[in-house]
């Protein structure tokens, strides 16, 4: 069963999506299975990370900009080439366990959309197999 999203992402940051994916697994009806998280987008991710502490996420986004800073050198005409380095850094699925209906995640892991250049409406799918 796969499931479409659509969301307005901030300028550069994660945006929690466990309760949409949560809502998937549900409404799937799959008990024992695998559910895929997959961001059709190329300057944008999906990962897994704390759910806790919202300072993770704003450390997270000036980490990535550490790591992978704009630079004068790039070629690329859009100007956002940062942004393509960090989707395929952090990359454009997930996968998850599911187990009784639900998502098996640890206690204080989320599921989160990565924007690495918004704002813009973004599309996120999500497939869920099993029985
Ligand atoms: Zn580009």
């Amino acid at each position: 069963m796969l499931f479409d999203f659509q969301l307005q992402t901030p300028n550069e940051g994660l945006v929690d999506i466990t309760s949409e994916v949560s809502m998937a697994v549900r409404e799937s009806g799959v008990n024992e299975g695998i559910c895929v998280v997959f961001c059709p987008h190329t300057t944008a991710a999906v990962t897994i990370n704390e759910n806790a502490d919202p300072d993770v996420r704003r450390d997270f986004v000036l980490g990535m900009d550490k790591i992978f800073p704009d630079m004068k050198d790039f070629h690329h005409a859009e100007g956002n080439s940062d942004a393509h380095i960090k989707s395929s850094s952090v990359g454009a699925s997930e996968i998850m366990i599911v187990r009784g209906g639900k998502l098996l995640l640890g206690t204080w892991q989320a599921v989160y959309f990565c924007e690495f250049d918004g704002p813009r409406t973004r599309k996120f799918y999500v497939k869920v197999i099993g029985e």
